[in-house]
């Protein structure tokens, strides 16, 4: 596990190597030191600390840290929500006597991701830093990451009618890349069951884990191929399948959507651009009544 030292040495080469913006084919250019995060299911004890440290990073809605020691929300399953980009669920095990697992759900920041490869017009982008971001400037609303995402994550401020943005965890994109901090919620978490690092070493963290506990995990890591990948991996001592994690392909989803999206669009490149150029005017345009009101 890196240390907080290491963990800026590390990142400042990685900066100043310089974290640039990839398209979902560029596969080939992934940075090796791109940053993830390891979950370890295991360790989480459920206090939803993260969840109030996200959305008091993002400045999204948000109550008294005490309020999250409620565990009735466990009753439901939840979902990421343009309110809030990180939430934990609770599963109990099967069998007498186990103790419930709680499960820390986000944008799993996918190697090779669907909703870069969906978006037209380059407003989510993967970065070689590893996380996936989101740019609302570009954005023209039309929500096709949200069907072409694996994991249902990316979600819609319908509530916003003026300028209604994609909301998704972005790995604290900003936090860690300008000011070198953690990401809040790994930062906050009191188990270290979310550890930040380089997703090379968090990999080998986690085999080594499964190795010398056999006993306590289940021989997976969830993420490590996983629809070609994922910066945000888990481990666990249940199938993942139990804890609401989908079962997916090795292969990549934009392999697919990017062949077909070619097909289709092929020779339609005036009509998207022009397109594309009308819904950055809209939202300008909206913006700027915005800001008058
Ligand atoms: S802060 Fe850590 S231990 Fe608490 S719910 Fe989140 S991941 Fe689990
Ligand atoms: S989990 Fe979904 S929103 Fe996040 S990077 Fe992967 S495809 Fe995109
Ligand atoms: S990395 Fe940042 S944005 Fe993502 S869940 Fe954690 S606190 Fe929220």
């Amino acid at each position: 596990m890196q240390s907080r030292r290491d963990f800026l040495k590390t990142l400042t080469s990685a900066l100043g190597a310089g974290a640039g913006i990839l398209s979902a084919s560029e596969k080939n250019k992934l940075d090796n030191n791109r940053f993830g995060v390891l979950s370890d299911l295991t360790l989480c004890v459920g206090c939803r600390k993260c969840e109030w440290a996200c959305n008091e990073a993002n400045e999204l809605p948000n109550e008294s840290i005490d309020k999250f020691d409620d565990t009735s929300v466990f009753q439901n399953f939840r979902r990421p929500s343009s309110t809030q980009f990180t939430v934990v669920n609770r599963f109990q095990e099967k069998g007498l006597n186990k103790t419930p697992l709680d499960v820390k759900v986000q944008c799993m920041h996918c190697e090779h991701p669907a909703c870069v490869s969906a978006c037209i017009v380059g407003a989510l982008q993967k970065t070689s830093f590893g996380a996936v971001t989101y740019d609302d400037w570009k954005c023209i609303g039309c929500r096709y990451c949200m069907v072409a995402c694996p994991f249902q994550v990316p979600a819609y401020e319908y509530e916003n009618t003026l300028t209604p943005k994609v909301m998704k965890c972005d790995m604290c994109f900003e936090k860690v890349q300008k000011h070198g901090q953690l990401p809040a919620c790994v930062e906050i978490c009191p188990r270290e069951a979310i550890v930040f690092g380089k997703r090379s070493e968090l990999l080998q963290i986690a085999k080594d884990r499964i190795n010398k506990n056999p006993e306590r995990y289940i021989d997976h890591i969830y993420g490590e191929y996983e629809v070609g990948g994922t910066s945000w991996i888990y481990l666990s001592n249940v199938p993942f399948s139990e804890v609401g994690f989908p079962k997916l392909p090795h292969k990549a989803p934009p392999e697919l959507t990017e062949s077909i999206q070619h097909g289709i669009f092929k020779g339609f490149s005036g009509p998207i651009l022009l397109f594309g150029l009308i819904g950055i005017l809209m939202r300008a345009n909206r913006k700027g009544k915005d800001i008058e009101q």
